[in-house]
């Protein structure tokens, strides 16, 4: 499921260079999926595109938002269940240019107990 930011954000801004993905965006700020320019997701909080989130799968054993958020706000969205394989398969789409190593505990939350 993609990671989603709840109404306790404090707004700090930390989350935004830590994801590998570039899915988190500042409320108000415009982003970009498929070569089109799309609505804010939040107009005041900073959000993530859920398109482009991989729950850092595929980059990281746990997810950096999460894990640098001061204010815990960064949780996963059970609406929007997904696999590791689809959420490998995103960060495969989402960096077409890369080649990723086979997942491990180091890549993937599914592997380290989380
Ligand atoms: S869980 Fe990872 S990929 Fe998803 S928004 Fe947070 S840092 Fe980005
Ligand atoms: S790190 Fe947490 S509090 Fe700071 S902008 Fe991101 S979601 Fe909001």
């Amino acid at each position: 499921m993609a990671t989603f930011i709840t109404e306790e954000c404090i707004n700090c801004g930390a989350c935004e260079a830590a994801c590998p993905n570039g899915a988190i965006f500042a409320g108000g700020a415009k982003y970009e999926l498929d070569g089109r320019t799309h609505a804010a997701l939040s107009p005041h909080l900073y959000y993530i595109v859920p398109e482009k989130c991989t729950e850092c799968v595929g980059h990281f054993g746990v997810e950096q938002c999460a894990a640098l958020c001061p204010a815990d706000c960064c949780i996963p969205d059970p609406k929007r269940p997904e696999t590791e394989e689809q959420l490998f398969e995103r960060a495969r789409q989402l960096h077409p240019g890369r080649e990723f190593a086979s997942l491990n505990l180091m890549t993937s939350r599914f592997r380290n107990g989380k």
